[in-house]
């Protein structure tokens, strides 16, 4: 294979690598991207059918601004793709009364004069008695939040970068990467393609294309299950809101989403004590077991009486997590010619329309307007 003439090539065809090869595309530069299964696949972070979005961020306000313009940005990617892509569902955070984990949407509402309301259990009960919770409990509400369809976005996106010109090489494993400030390579076994700009998006596999970047994350496995219930009109996008579901502390976290597209509520835990187990992707997170069952089925006996305890699909995947649960976005002076998109920490496909935006100016330009640094890859680097 002679060397394309591209510009940029992109690693990896997942949420963020699809969304970077369409943001390329639609400024008309001459870029490849390279995904070693098919689109859409469900062997990386971006499966499951569903994804919740949310814009009052308790991870932080200074990711409510990515996320209002990741919001726009996926209007705009169903605009040009036709697909139904997200539903505005509300989005619920539930937790003790007082309690860290309340206080974080609430924070980062208040610092962007977002709309938000507060449900006592009284009233949590009157509005969504699907929920069962004790009197010290208290729901956070915000109305711009909701699900995105995961396989559909990145299949869509793909679709338009193709059709503005975009190469794309799937079933392809990218071997190696060679950094360099002015011509990075990446080889497919003995081929090698020379560009400008490489971005690097092969999520967990990440550790082993730049380990340099993602020496301080972990790949661990998740489950999430589906449950049906005996009134299913109860579990609808109408009635029963994305949510976020926390003790005092934040160490027993678990969300859902509600039925969609012909499949019932999602139920999955985000942190559960003793919960990482640790996964190489070449090899892939481990099958769901009678275990996960048993987890998720107490948590939905205790909070969602209404949904009959016994999954009806159990699927597995992977997060990238950093020490600080905060993504890598960016270049680092020991990869010269790259930009690395990594560590999403099971919370970054509502942001891959954004992220795609960012990751194509520093492709272009080594700069965005977008306030990121506090995602810098190099941020660990002075830390024992
Ligand atoms: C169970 C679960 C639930 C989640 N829930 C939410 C949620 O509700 N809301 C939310 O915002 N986020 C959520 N997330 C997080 C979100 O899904 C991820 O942050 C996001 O999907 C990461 O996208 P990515 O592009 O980095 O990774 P992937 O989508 O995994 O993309 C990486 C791609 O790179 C390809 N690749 C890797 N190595 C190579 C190579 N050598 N050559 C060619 N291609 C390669 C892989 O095949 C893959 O397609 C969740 C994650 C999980 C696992």
């Amino acid at each position: 294979m002679s060397s394309p003439d591209v510009d940029v090539v992109i690693v990896g065809l997942g949420a963020m690598g699809s969304n970077t090869l369409m943001q390329l595309a639609r400024r008309e530069v001459k870029v490849l991207g390279i995904e070693q299964f098919e689109p859409g696949h469900s062997r990386g972070a971006s499966h499951g059918g569903s994804r919740i979005i949310r814009t009052a961020y308790a991870e932080g306000a200074k990711y409510v601004p990515l996320a209002q313009r990741a919001w726009q940005l996926w209007t705009e990617l169903e605009n040009l793709s036709g697909e139904r892509l997200l539903d505005k569902t509300g989005g619920l955070v539930i937790a003790p009364t007082g309690s860290a984990p309340l206080l974080a949407p609430i924070a980062s509402a208040n610092a962007h004069h977002l709309p938000y309301e507060l449900f006592d259990p009284h009233q949590m009960r009157q509005r969504y008695p699907q929920h069962q919770l004790d009197d010290e409990t208290t729901a956070f509400y915000e109305e711009d939040a909701g699900l995105l369809r995961p396989e559909k976005a990145v299949c869509a996106a793909i679709r338009i970068a193709e059709h503005l010109g975009a190469k794309v090489l799937t079933r392809t494993e990218v071997t190696e990467i060679i950094p360099d400030a002015k011509r990075p390579r990446v080889r497919i076994g003995h081929e090698e393609i020379v560009a400008k700009h490489v971005v690097v998006a092969a999520g967990a596999w990440l550790t082993k294309l730049a380990p340099t970047a993602m020496s301080r994350v972990e790949v661990v496995r998740r489950v999430f299950g589906w449950f049906e219930s005996d009134d299913a009109a109860a579990y609808t996008a109408e009635r029963f809101p994305v949510f976020i579901r926390t003790d005092a502390t934040g160490s027993y976290n678990w969300y859902g989403i509600p039925s969609v597209d012909g499949s019932p509520v999602k139920v999955a835990v985000h942190n559960w004590p003793s919960l990482d187990e640790p996964v190489d992707p070449a090899v892939g997170a481990r099958q769901p077991d009678d275990h996960d069952a048993e987890l998720l089925a107490d948590i939905v006996t205790r909070t969602l009486p209404g949904l009959r305890p016994q999954p009806v699909k159990l699927q597995s995947c992977m997060y990238s997590l950093t020490p600080d649960h905060h993504f890598l976005v960016g270049g680092r002076a020991d990869l010269p010619g790259l930009t690395v998109l990594g560590g999403f920490s099971g919370h970054g496909f509502k942001f891959a329309t954004v992220i795609g935006e960012i990751a194509a100016d520093l492709a272009m330009w080594d700069k965005t307007r977008w306030e990121v640094d506090f995602l810098s890859p190099e941020r660990f680097d002075k830390i024992d």
